[in-house]
């Protein structure tokens, strides 16, 4: 066995340099061994000083930068914690997660980090400001519209954080904030705050954040809350109590200050009436709830709390779940045979036992006991996983209210779905929930009547038993939060996540005017035209840049070709009498495809030069039939141009528009194409 290394004393990031605070501070003591590991103490920290060195230094660097460079800054990062990540999960062990457990604390939080590097260079343009939703005309010849921005905050999003996950929860916060153009100051729960101070100091080594981006606090927040405005923001993640109390801080309510929580969870799984004993959603009912009791020693926000099943399956389900439970091997962390660690701290297995008592006055014990320590563990805060069943759960508040944050669940008999719904909406609003079933019916019942409680539900069946992510993975793409008692917040899910620390605004005008002020054309702005938009490289191409092309006639024997070369021979393009029974044309009409290649061949330049490739085209719409005859003409405008940070080329949006010898707009679409940057790159 290696020495642990000597007790350090934590120090906070504040203002670009490491300090300490003015006292010894806290003992921190590994939960395993009840060995002192770190003291902590940020007293004497000037917190207004942090606030303001953020907002001036940090937010200036990072609004300077698109979304694609701050995208591809934490790429970089990631990619660079990745290298420290043995160092991590050497730490790691300390706060009590087994290798498994640091797994989703460690190589989560990282993979969380670089999904949304690479959700930012995809669903993000190269730009400073976002555009959200379409343009809203208000005007009916086109003098006036509005388009909605979204804007980076101005402030510092104030990340409190509690103790179960201390990187992924500290990666998880600050990848969306600091790709929205916003700087964070990070407060680690105090319990396990010195794993996330060393990934704080591995980031800070790299080099790769702008001064400001990023501070740590490691001990208490002192009056940091008393200098947030209305351009800051706090996420709080921990107990309900803490959180309500922070809520209504006066500061944060004088200031409106966005504030956005994520509490205690009552989460349920349910067994579907299909599901029983024998079937594959049975048992994969019985693995996942398992793992969700032992996983973290059940310290998870997401995990299993009560496990719903008919009444006819309880027994079974208590014989299958012992079982596993009874194979959770508890040990110390850094033992592969680990199944089970110990729980943060002594103090949480007292808190733990105290829940558990709580449950017990409307819930009986069925498996393990949790006031035996497992033999030769005596130093640890190890608890046996415990498994309750509530005989009559309607009548059972305790069960449906008190969150033991442990290797803790509730088994909950239900007569039928809608009870099943019921009870599982007693828990008054929970981070996740799921049902195991193989039935489509009792899949959408439960689902709709589950769904306006959770902030996510995940469908466990035979089908994607060996791709699903499982019941307590938030995903860096989904929504993680929930209503009521998980705290009303809404973290993650993908963009939503990054829209938490920008302002929407909506902004009226002429549209040459919102499209200065965007960076993107819109209808009824000033276009210019020279020579032909698809000569320009990106270096060259403005928005507004315009082609109106030469007109080509529509005849019957185009339509007939078309239809016989692609097999597309549908009535309303080759018989004339069933067209005219159609509602919506007077006779045959061409194809929408043929009016859209027509519309190619008259905008496209043919020779080789900066346009690269087509890569597809966005919300096409026919407006209005094309009948034989009638002649086409296309105005085609560059309407966003957006260079990639790390290649040569970039996408160019143009708007199309087809119209009719009536100027009727017969087709409107964006085309996509990929431009090189220079007329030497194309080459
Ligand atoms: P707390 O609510 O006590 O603490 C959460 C975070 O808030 C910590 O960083 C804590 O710092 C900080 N904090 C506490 N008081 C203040 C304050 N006045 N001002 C600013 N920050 C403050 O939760 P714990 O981490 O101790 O966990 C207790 C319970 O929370 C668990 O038993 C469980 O029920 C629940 N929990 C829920 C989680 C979830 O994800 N939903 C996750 C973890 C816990 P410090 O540690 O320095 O006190």
């Amino acid at each position: 066995m290696t020495a642990s290394p000597a007790p350090r004393r934590l120090e906070s990031l504040i203002c670009g340099r490491w300090i300490r605070g003015d006292r010894d501070g806290q003992p921190l003591l590994d939960a395993a061994t009840g060995e002192l590991v770190a003291h902590i103490d940020a007293t004497g920290i000037d917190m207004a000083a942090a606030l303001d060195w953020g907002r001036k230094t940090g937010g200036l660097a990072l609004r300077a930068m698109s979304f694609h460079d701050r995208a591809l800054m934490l790429k970089a990062l990631g990619l660079a914690l990745m290298e420290h990540k043995e160092e991590f999960y050497t730490e790691s062990f300390r706060t009590g997660a087994t290798r498994a457990d640091g797994w989703v604390d460690i190589e989560g939080g990282i993979g969380t980090m670089l999904a949304y590097a690479s959700k930012g260079r995809r669903e993000l343009p190269n730009t400073r400001v976002l555009t959200e939703g379409d343009v809203e005309l208000l005007s009916r010849d086109d003098s006036f519209s509005a388009q909605h921005i979204l804007s980076p905050l101005r402030g510092v999003a104030v990340h409190i954080n509690a103790y179960n996950f201390p990187v992924w929860g500290m990666l998880e916060k600050i990848a969306p904030t600091l790709l929205a153009g916003v700087p964070c100051i990070v407060k680690p729960a105090s319990q396990t705050a010195y794993l996330t101070e060393l990934v704080v100091r591995r980031i800070m080594d790299t080099g790769i954040l702008p001064d400001g981006a990023l501070q740590l606090i490691c001990g208490s927040v002192g009056d940091l809350l008393d200098h947030v405005t209305g351009q800051d923001a706090v996420t709080f993640t921990g107990s309900a109590w803490t959180g309500r109390k922070l809520r209504a801080h006066r500061a944060i309510v004088e200031n409106s200050t966005r504030f956005t929580m994520e509490a205690d969870s009552l989460n349920a799984s349910i067994l579907g009436a299909d599901a029983a004993p024998g079937t594959p959603e049975f048992d994969l009912f019985v693995k996942e709830v398992a793992r969700e009791i032992t996983a973290k020693a059940g310290q998870k926000c997401t995990a299993i709390r009560r496990v719903m099943a008919p009444a006819g399956y309880i027994e079974p389900l208590i014989a299958a779940l012992r079982t596993r439970l009874e194979a959770a091997t508890p040990g110390l962390p850094a033992d592969s045979a680990t199944r089970l660690g110990p729980l943060a701290s002594m103090d949480q297995r007292e808190e733990v036992r105290a829940r558990i008592s709580e449950l017990q006055t409307v819930a009986r014990i069925v498996v393990g006991d949790p006031d035996v320590t497992p033999d030769g563990f005596d130093q640890g805060a190890y608890l046996n996983p415990v498994l309750l069943l509530a005989d009559d759960p309607m009548n059972a508040a305790a069960v449906h209210d008190c969150e033991a944050f442990g290797p803790v669940a509730t088994l909950i008999p239900y007569e039928d779905a809608d009870q099943a719904v019921a009870l599982a909406a007693m828990g008054k609003g929970s981070l996740v929930s799921s049902v195991f079933t193989n039935d489509p019916d009792i899949a959408r019942n439960m689902v709709l009547g589950l769904a306006p409680y959770h902030g996510r539900i995940l469908i466990g069946n035979r089908a994607s038993a060996k791709s699903s992510t499982g019941h307590g993975s938030p995903l860096a793409g989904l929504v993680h939060g929930g209503p009521g008692r998980a705290g009303g917040g809404e973290e993650m899910g993908g963009m939503r996540g990054v829209k938490h620390y920008m302002q929407r605004t909506a902004v009226q005008g002429a549209p040459g005017l919102l499209s200065a002020v965007t960076g993107r054309w819109i209808e009824g702005a000033p276009a210019q035209s020279d020579i032909h938009p698809f000569r320009k490289s990106l270096a060259e191409l403005r928005i507004g840049d315009q082609l109106v092309t030469a007109s080509r006639q529509i005849t019957q024997a185009d339509v007939e070709h078309f239809a016989e070369f692609t097999g597309d021979t549908f009535y309303a393009h080759m018989d004339s009498e069933a067209a005219r029974a159609n509602p919506f044309f007077e006779d045959r009409v061409a194809h929408g495809y043929l009016i859209a290649s027509f519309a190619a061949g008259l905008f496209v330049d043919p020779a080789p030069g900066p346009v690269l490739a087509n890569y597809g085209v966005d919300n096409m719409r026919f407006l209005t039939p094309v009948y034989f005859g009638d002649t086409l003409q296309v105005r085609l405008t560059c309407k966003d141009i957006n260079p990639r940070a790390n290649a040569e080329h970039g996408e160019v949006r143009w708007d199309c528009q087809v119209s009719n010898q009536n100027s009727e707009i017969v087709a409107q679409y964006d085309v996509l194409t990929m431009v090189a940057k220079t007329q030497e790159a194309a080459e």
